[in-house]
């Protein structure tokens, strides 16, 4: 009876203990968060993860082991990366990038949307990028360090979120094209705004005949650096002649709808199907929002979602087309405006709706995905508590 009664007592502390945790950090006070846009806003994070591992050459895929997971060796004061100039990630682009955020949730705590997918991703893209891939647990505890050592710089609830950057370069010395001998994981923060402040808006593409940014048996699955730049200049035009953004075409006929700048690409049919291009030949980005929504779509709204090539052409007969990414997570679109190679203006525009208004199912999509990531949505957060990383203070 009495060693019943100490080992109820012991539990009884126990939970009292978990209760009275101690909580994340506050947000900083006197930071104006909702004039932060998406970007990298005007404030300095306090801390970044760094960890250089020697490449041994010949078995770059096996050197996973060498990341650390300490704190101690790899959190430091966000600060500047010293490099030779001979690096190769400067002279070849042996670099990757991931993107994803942590929300501060209405009771305080801080969560991730499924972590584990980027670190995948990643880890996939340094395979083929001959750098040692990092280990999910390890991607995934770096994460989680990083954002608790930045806890005050995770805006308030339903006010954005900590976007974290983790980057793995070749940082090591040659002059030869070749692997380098030293990976950099880093991975560092910035707080972001809420992309649509007052309502989802819907964008206008151009599509520009003659551009494509990935060719098949390319890189263009891979969150490469390299990938970005040389979309800068028909991004430029593209704004310039007054849209959003560039919807890429495919490199093999140009008559296939493939992304969208840095977010995949759907499209809502009246037959009730959600068509969303396919990654078989390897040139889209596998994004871990695409795959969410894929998902859900079926799951609870009741669509039918299918993976194929989806013909330029078709969009005429779509009901509603959106964007999606971890930046904006969903983003309407608009209309679809046509150009030839040199930005004439053609007059073919594909609209949807009335070319200004989120589609039904987009602003559905749009409200149960972010209601998944801030926890606003009690049900649905609760059923796919298994999408959520829980920062632990
Ligand atoms: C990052 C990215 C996406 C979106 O991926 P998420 O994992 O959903 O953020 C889509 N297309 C490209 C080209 C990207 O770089």
């Amino acid at each position: 009876m009495h060693a019943f009664h100490l080992i109820a007592f012991a539990w009884l502390g126990a939970l009292h203990a978990v209760a009275a945790s101690p909580a994340h950090a506050n947000p900083r006070a006197n930071v104006d968060w909702e004039s932060f846009g998406f970007g990298l806003n005007d404030v300095r994070t306090d801390k970044m993860w760094l960890d250089r591992v020697t490449v041994e050459v010949g078995k770059e895929n096996e050197g996973a082991s060498a990341y650390s997971s300490s704190e101690d060796e790899c959190l430091v004061p966000l600060g500047n990366l010293e490099l030779s100039p001979t690096a190769t990630v400067l002279n070849y682009g042996q670099a990757l990038f991931e993107g994803l955020k942590a929300c501060r949730r209405e009771d305080g705590s801080i969560a991730i949307f499924r972590p584990e997918k980027n670190g995948e991703r990643m880890a996939k893209g340094a395979a083929r990028f001959f750098l040692p891939p990092i280990p999910s647990d390890v991607f995934v505890g770096a994460v989680d360090s990083v954002v608790r050592a930045n806890a005050q710089w995770v805006p308030p609830h339903g006010k954005g979120a900590l976007y974290l950057r983790p980057l793995l370069i070749g940082s090591g010395e040659g002059l030869g094209v070749k692997p380098s001998t030293e990976s950099t994981f880093c991975i560092y923060c910035s707080p972001v705004g809420n992309y649509f402040k007052g309502g989802l808006k819907a964008i206008r593409l151009q599509a520009v005949r003659g551009f494509s940014r990935a060719a098949p048996g390319g890189a263009g699955s891979i969150k490469a650096s390299g990938n970005y730049a040389p979309a800068f200049l028909v991004q430029r035009q593209v704004r310039q002649r007054g849209f959003d953004e560039v919807l890429c075409l495919d490199a093999l006929t140009g008559q296939a709808v493939e992304e969208a700048g840095a977010s995949n690409f759907f499209a809502v049919f009246p037959d009730g199907t959600i068509v969303t291009p396919s990654l078989q030949e390897e040139t889209i980005l596998p994004g871990v929002t695409r795959a969410s929504i894929f998902e859900l779509a079926a799951a609870e709204c009741g669509l039918k979602p299918v993976q194929r090539r989806l013909a330029l052409e078709e969009l005429r007969s779509a009901k509603e087309a959106f964007c999606c990414g971890t930046g904006a997570c969903i983003t309407p679109v608009g209309s679809v405006h046509i150009a030839d190679c040199g930005g004439e203006p053609s007059d073919q525009e594909i609209v949807f709706g009335d070319g200004e208004s989120p589609g039904p199912m987009t602003e559905k999509l749009y409200h149960m995905l972010t209601g998944i990531q801030t926890g606003s949505n009690k049900e649905l957060a609760e059923k796919y508590s298994h999408w959520i990383h829980v920062v632990e203070p």
